[in-house]
């Protein structure tokens, strides 16, 4: 091979992916035999529900769903999607142009980038948030500028501190609650004055939606698309991955302004053959079901949420039971920084967790620890990390 890199500009562009790291290092611990408890990653533990799996076994012993799928998806798909929004946010999407499948959230989030974005633009990326706000942008060859999402304000971005030049440049705003990392979810006014600045400013909105059904102590999370005028402005991201644990299945939706909705649909025609039409019928199924699945891992999230918290106060670490999503998002003790607290609690605890750093500059301070591992293996990470902040 010639001298040259391998990787394009725009892969030397990105930084590192946080979780390959975090993978590396838990497989460095487990081949030395050490037992390692992973906090690190939120995948849900439990399996997806029967009657999805059941759905999925029929539909895939049917030779019409073996061919192409239409990138615009199945009429029954995008139906199941409308029903969905319709009852659980009484918001109303037509299903023949303002919903369309996506292959996961990310996927999702990924090529909006590629859709919406010109070299020179700008893209507000919550910070700390999820890592594809920001890497999806610079792959487009636009500009993410972080958006900081600080205690003080609830974890919400201060919408009158950003920069006019970059209110300027600024083509979309990306927001997602209940928010990962930091479990805040949304209970004043915001989602009107995102409305309302895009409006002035000409901005995308895009709400990723991938934890609204994973909420706690009778909170119930809104879609941005009930806000009025939100349809005007900006498309979200819904996701069946947490809700329905099927990370591993690849089924989400992008919907909303129908302007956005075809852009989108034109760039997938482009990259991608659509979505599995057995999954597609399968993940109907999930969003037509009596969401009694989705009751039952709420409570055990709560239930885990509970131990994780009262563990850590116990330590003297102030920490918020987070209302929506499944991480606990936690100060580290005095003297410590992320990146410190997180290699201590890998290196003398085996517990691996997430330093908040890793999800933006204004994560510093700040650990994210996941509630997907069963109930006694979080206790005794729990315990784990209680004894060596003690020592
Ligand atoms: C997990 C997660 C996603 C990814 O969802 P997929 O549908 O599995 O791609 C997207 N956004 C946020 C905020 C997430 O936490």
């Amino acid at each position: 091979m010639s001298t040259r890199q391998v990787g394009a500009a725009r892969l030397r562009r990105l930084p590192p992916y946080l979780f390959a790291q975090i993978e590396r290092k838990i497989a460095e611990k487990r081949a030395a035999g050490v037992d390692v408890i992973s906090l690190g990653i939120g995948d849900p533990d439990t399996p997806t529900p029967g009657l999805v799996v059941r759905e999925m076994q029929a539909q895939v012993a049917r030779p019409d769903t073996h061919q192409y799928p239409s990138n615009r998806g199945r009429a029954s798909f995008r139906e199941a999607v409308a029903a969905f929004y319709d009852r659980r946010f009484g918001v109303d999407l037509d299903p023949d142009a303002e919903i369309i499948p996506a292959m996961g959230a990310k996927e999702a989030v990924a090529n909006i980038n590629l859709a919406f974005l010109d070299p020179g633009d700008v893209a507000l990326a919550s910070d700390p948030g999820y890592p594809v706000y920001t890497t999806g942008p610079i792959l487009a060859g636009a500009e993410p500028v972080a958006l900081p999402l600080l205690p003080g304000l609830g974890f919400e971005p201060d919408l009158e501190a950003i920069p006019a030049d970059v209110l300027d440049r600024a083509r979309i705003i990306y927001l997602n609650y209940p928010n990962n990392p930091t479990g805040a979810v949304v209970e004043g006014d915001l989602f009107d004055r995102v409305v309302a600045l895009a409006r002035r400013h000409d901005l995308i909105v895009v709400h990723d939606n991938a934890y609204s059904e994973i909420t706690y102590d009778g909170y119930v999370a809104p879609s941005f698309l009930a806000t009025p005028g939100a349809k005007d402005v900006g498309i979200e991201v819904f996701s069946l991955s947490k809700t329905y644990n099927m990370t591993g299945w690849r089924s989400g939706a992008v919907v909303g302004n129908r302007d956005l909705v075809q852009a989108y649909w034109q760039l997938k025609t482009n990259l991608d053959s659509g979505m599995f039409e057995a999954l597609q019928e399968a993940s109907a199924a999930a969003l037509a079901s009596d969401q009694a699945s989705v009751r039952e891992m709420c409570e055990v999230y709560a239930r885990r949420r509970d131990t994780l918290v009262a563990a850590l106060r116990e330590i003297g670490l102030a920490v918020t039971p987070p209302k929506g999503a499944i991480y606990v998002w936690a100060p580290v003790p005095a003297g410590e920084t992320s990146a410190s607290f997180t290699e201590k609690v890998l290196e003398e605890a085996a517990v691996v967790i997430s330093p908040g750093a890793a999800y933006g500059a204004s994560g510093e301070g700040f650990v994210r620890m996941s509630l997907t591992v069963p109930d006694d293996r979080l206790a005794e990470a729990a315990e784990r990390i209680a004894r060596l902040v003690r020592a």
